[in-house]
């Protein structure tokens, strides 16, 4: 007996290849018009930080970025599967024309024709704004692509086992505009902005690179420089 549901399976999976292709063929501005997904994530965080990797190329580890290393190598190989008549698509290339924007959701569960996606983070659920961007992105980027509404995503924290159910709101698809534009606009005037040299500088493994206090304190800064070309 065939099995109609691996049958759909087939046929969608073929169908996002398919337009994968298409997008590589048929694309009407060339890659370097195209910002990661996880920029948008990296500017809400700190716009210095996505100038330094996304622009600089600048990319140093530290605890947090091998743990989350270590989760999205798990999530990053291409496989498909059906599990309660829920369709689970690990590593989907997506993309968005219209923001600019292309990457891979970690998870897609399709719940028939609906696209959900679980974007997967490495440490203990937290309260930020930051992760609810990048899975509202994924999901405009899906439904451009698939020209279905996607309501809701998700957010899985490895470690906590959480799942938190985000609900897409108008503010929320507004904000991802607005970061995706003010991206697209640094990178293209190759800006680099100043440090924040708050509380976020303490975890982000950027900071060696960043010296976030140094190039902040403008007198210790100055003085350093006067000193730098005065002779002894
Ligand atoms: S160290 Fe601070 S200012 Fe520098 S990139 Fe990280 S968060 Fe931004």
């Amino acid at each position: 007996m065939v099995d109609s549901r691996k049958d759909s399976i087939a046929h969608d999976h073929r169908c996002a290849k398919q337009a994968n292709r298409t997008y590589m063929t048929n694309k009407t501005y060339n890659e370097d018009e195209l910002i990661q997904l996880s920029a948008l994530e990296h500017y809400s965080y700190c716009p210095r930080q996505c100038a330094l990797i996304h622009i600089e190329q600048t990319f140093d580890e530290n605890l947090y970025t091998l743990r989350g290393r270590a989760v999205h190598e798990n999530v990053d190989l291409d496989s498909s599967h059906l599990k309660e008549g829920i369709r689970y698509e690990r590593a989907l290339p997506i993309w968005s024309e219209r923001l600019r924007l292309v990457g891979k959701a970690d998870m897609v569960e399709f719940h028939g024709k609906v696209p959900y996606p679980v974007e997967y983070k490495s440490g203990k659920h937290r309260a930020g704004h930051h992760e609810n961007l990048q899975v509202c992105a994924q999901a405009m980027c899906l439904e451009e692509m698939l020209g279905v509404k996607v309501e809701k995503g998700a957010i899985f924290w490895h470690a906590s086992r959480e799942r938190k159910e985000v609900v897409f709101t108008e503010d929320m698809r507004n904000k991802v505009q607005e970061v995706a534009a003010a991206v697209h606009r640094m990178i293209t005037e190759r800006f680099i902005p100043p440090p924040v040299n708050d509380k976020r500088c303490r975890d982000c493994s950027l900071k060696e690179s960043c010296l976030p206090d140094a190039v902040h304190n403008k007198t210790r800064h100055q003085h350093l420089a006067k000193k730098l070309f005065s002779v002894e």
